[in-house]
């Protein structure tokens, strides 16, 4: 079999790989602690599990619009608009199957071929991926922990051209947990003012933020017609496995996103829809807790990681990630993960899954329990004692 020429340009998450290794080790009866994964360790909330029941007994198993449910569509843009400031209507929501869709939706409607598509490094590995696929020119721009991996606006205006066409945000970060300070938000918006391009602004983390409010470029003046939020149910509502999110774009794009929905999936599963209208307008005092054991876990693990030799690691204000730096260990940030998984049983990923910009750090994700990672912490603790000098 021959497979098309794009294949070999298409990406993949190295996440779902170490998880794939860390289950043969498990299978051979090794343990192995999971702090690579990006879910939420959690059970969705009842009272959302008990929505999309109830849909099913209703008879919402049925083919849905393509851009998702009116009144779903309608909640998004109302709290949307009002909690975040984006000027939208529910002309300018598409739901689709989980956010990742968004990603791939948004380039292919907007993106030709040969336009630039600029994104983190480290980033999230799929934008750089679709980026590819579709034949863009992927053009990173390098978060620096110097600068506590926020977005260095003048290294990057080195970067834009006639034929850049859209920058990739993303705040709260993934890999690095950083958040974007609001002055580069704004320092960015007069950028893609002044060279006329479009942002996917991926805030899928959005709630998950230990200080301060999200701001997002879409509420800057101006900016709401060249953005795309990305946004959805996974983080927030421990909802991974639910495959729910949307976008929010202006109504023209919003148009050929609903197009590439009925080409692509039809519809987004409508009893979903009806328990994330549940989830997004009933109490969040479950998911304000869920926020409060995600710092109570990252203080934890980032004293824990501090103490550990070779390894220095700053504060993130958001997601469920850390990103400390190992050069002090003198190993490859490949060479560590794969011996602190196979030695210490401890699953972690490599810094360069994000991108070579992450060489000389890892991710672990904390979105396990505190006793697991302190087993974590102490496992490593004993590894690294007898390599690092
Ligand atoms: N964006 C970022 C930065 C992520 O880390 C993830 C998931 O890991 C996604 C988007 C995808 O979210 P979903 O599971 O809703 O497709």
């Amino acid at each position: 079999m021959t497979f098309a020429q794009r294949m070999s340009r298409l990406g993949t998450e190295t996440a779902f790989e170490v998880l794939a290794r860390a289950r043969v080790l498990e299978a051979q009866g090794k343990s192995v602690i999971h702090l690579e994964i990006g879910e939420p360790d959690f059970d969705t909330p009842r009272f959302i599990r008990t929505a999309a029941a109830r849909a099913l007994e209703d008879g919402f198993t049925h083919y849905g619009p393509s851009a998702g449910l009116p009144e779903f569509r309608q909640t998004i843009a109302e709290i949307w608009r009002a909690e975040r400031n984006i000027p939208c209507d529910l002309d300018n929501v598409v739901v689709t199957p989980g956010a990742k869709p968004i990603m791939f939706f948004a380039m292919l409607a907007l993106v030709e071929e040969g336009d630039e598509v600029l994104y983190p490094d480290p980033g999230f590995p799929i934008y750089e991926s679709v980026a590819q696929f579709i034949n863009a020119r992927a053009v990173p721009y390098l978060l620096r922990e110097s600068n506590q991996f926020d977005l260095d606006l003048k290294d990057l205006e080195s970067k834009i051209t006639p034929r850049t066409k859209l920058l990739v945000l993303n705040s709260p970060h993934n890999p690095t947990g950083a958040v974007l300070r609001p002055e580069t938000v704004e320092g960015l918006a007069a950028i893609a003012r002044k060279h006329s391009f479009h942002i996917l602004s991926d805030e899928i983390y959005a709630r998950v933020l230990y200080s301060g409010r999200h701001l997002s470029i879409a509420s800057l003046p101006g900016m709401a017609e060249r953005t795309i939020v990305l946004d959805g149910f996974s983080k927030t509502y421990s909802m991974t496995g639910w495959r729910l999110g949307f976008g929010i774009m202006s109504k023209p794009l919003a148009v050929h996103v609903a197009r590439l929905m009925t080409n692509s999936n039809s519809c987004t599963a409508t009893f979903t829809q009806k328990a994330g209208q549940v989830a997004l307008t009933g109490p969040q005092d479950e998911i304000m807790a869920m926020v409060r054991e995600f710092r109570a876990r990252r203080d934890l693990i980032v004293a824990g990681l501090n103490a550990l030799p070779g390894i220095r690691c700053g504060m993130p204000n958001g997601a469920f990630y850390v990103f400390p730096n190992i050069t002090g260990t003198g190993m490859k940030s490949g060479e560590l993960a794969k011996l602190l998984l196979e030695e210490a049983g401890v699953a972690g990923l490599s810094g360069t899954a994000f991108g070579a910009g992450g060489e000389g750090y890892l991710r672990f994700s904390y979105a396990n329990s505190q006793e697991n990672i302190k087993k974590a912490l102490a496992a490593m603790g004993e590894f690294l004692s007898v390599r690092v000098r």
